[in-house]
């Protein structure tokens, strides 16, 4: 016997399309009967595309968010005898923080139930990363997560397919569509899996600049204000840092080039850049999570950060102690003028990193662990004609022509200010 719907998809694209406010009722529906199958991805898709064109106002934000946490099942993590507390950039290049910082807080007494995703576009992932390294598992059942939860304090895995199943759907739609880049959908769509997550606490790191998806500073404040709102509204302590993302972040972009970067973080060394915004991240999350009296600078430095990461590594099946891969082949490109390097843009950088093989052309492709890029010199450093730039890796050589190609004009070296914006541009609580 087939139910009746008690909506048309229709109506509520013509209603959207039209600059209408949809009802609670309508968002409650649509995204319960598209997770069920009811409604077509073309209808979806159109909707999709009216929402980017005409916006949604809060209350529609609040509601789409609430109707796809209420697509799967909420974590819980009551048991634990320590605060949650997680982190969410909104991605970027070189942006390897998740991987000294989560460690690193539950070092300092927090449990970091962090639920991270795969490369989109020019930009990383945490769980890329991660497989570089020998045997270690993105993909954990519920209870094995509690299990390294409670054993090492910090876990960083795959979301589940129970968790936000309606955003798993929506978001291979919109990246096949056009439709990433709304404001209400990419909020709606972090949210959602975070507040699932069941996290006490969340600390959103919303990148701006060239190399992230919000390059606008102005865009990145809404799109942060709007998620600390839903947040808020969920019970969830939130708060939104809007940082640089105009140069890569640290001298690495790519999968386990990252990783050994991150380790040096650990080992208490590593790019100042990285291991400021670490520190910083790691004290707003152990305020956000009400622990006092821990120093986050000092737990890098003492090994008791390195001892987490080598935990938990073990426990997600890793080899903390096998070699990090190296790509078989490398290409240096070397600067053509001396002088000052004034910039270095994010994104020529990402997508040269993507372009070797570190992200993913087509879905579900495997991604190669030594691809990447290392940067020599940053912004404020001065270069003479002739002297390393990058150093581009990649087990597939005839990907260096494209990559070098994107890579043209990615700086400026002369004499005079050099532009970058700050590490923090914005405090958004
Ligand atoms: N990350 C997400 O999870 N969703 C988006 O829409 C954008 C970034």
């Amino acid at each position: 016997m087939s139910t009746v719907e008690p909506f048309s998809a229709v109506e509520i694209i013509a209603a959207k399309r039209d600059k209408s406010i949809l009802a609670n009722p309508q968002i409650d529906w649509i995204i319960d009967a598209y997770t069920r199958g009811v409604v077509a991805d073309e209808q979806m898709s159109a909707l999709l595309m009216a929402i980017l064109l005409n916006g949604m106002n809060s209350q529609e934000i609040s509601r789409w968010t609430n109707a796809m946490i209420n697509s799967g099942e909420k974590m819980n993590w009551s048991m634990l005898d320590r605060p949650t507390v997680d982190k969410h950039s909104t991605g970027g290049v070189g942006d390897k923080i998740t991987l000294p910082l989560a460690p690193l807080v539950a070092a300092c007494g927090a449990a970091v139930p962090q639920l991270s995703g795969r490369g989109l576009g020019h930009t990383g992932g945490t769980l890329d990363k991660l497989e570089s390294i020998s045997g270690w598992q993105a993909s954990l059942s519920n209870e094995k997560m509690l299990q390294v939860l409670q054993e090492c304090g910090a876990v960083i895995c795959a979301a589940g397919a129970g968790l936000a199943p309606a955003d798993k759907k929506l978001y291979a739609l919109r990246d096949v569509t056009g439709t990433v880049e709304a404001i209400p959908l990419i909020a709606s769509s972090i949210m959602s899996k975070k507040i699932a997550e069941g996290t006490s606490a969340l600390l959103l790191d919303v990148k701006t600049g060239s190399g992230a998806f919000m390059s606008d500073p102005l865009k990145a404040r809404e799109l942060a204000q709007i998620m600390v709102g839903l947040g808020k509204d969920a019970g969830v302590k939130t708060l939104a840092l809007v940082t640089a993302m105009d140069v890569p972040l640290g001298l690495t972009a790519g999968n386990a080039l990252e990783v050994r970067e991150s380790l040096e973080v650990l080992a208490g060394g590593g790019p100042s850049d990285v291991v400021d915004l670490t520190i910083i991240f790691a004290r707003e999350m152990l305020e956000l999570a009400g622990i006092k009296g821990k120093d986050p600078a000092v737990a890098l430095k003492d090994g008791s950060a390195m001892d987490v990461w080598r935990k938990m590594i073990s426990a997600q099946g890793g080899n903390p102690d096998s070699p990090i891969p190296v790509a078989k082949e490398n290409l240096t490109i070397t600067a053509n003028s001396t002088g000052t390097l004034l910039s270095m843009d994010a994104m020529s950088v990402g997508i040269a990193s993507w372009r070797l093989g570190a992200g993913r052309s087509r879905q579900g492709e495997s991604v190669q662990a030594g691809a990447g890029i290392e940067i020599h010199k940053k912004p404020g450093e001065n270069i003479v004609a002739g002297e390393a730039l990058y150093t581009l890796h990649t087990d597939t050589p005839e990907r260096f022509a494209r990559a070098q190609e994107v890579l043209e004009g990615s700086v400026a070296i002369g004499s005079g200010e050099v532009k970058r914006l700050p590490l923090i541009v914005e405090r958004i609580s």
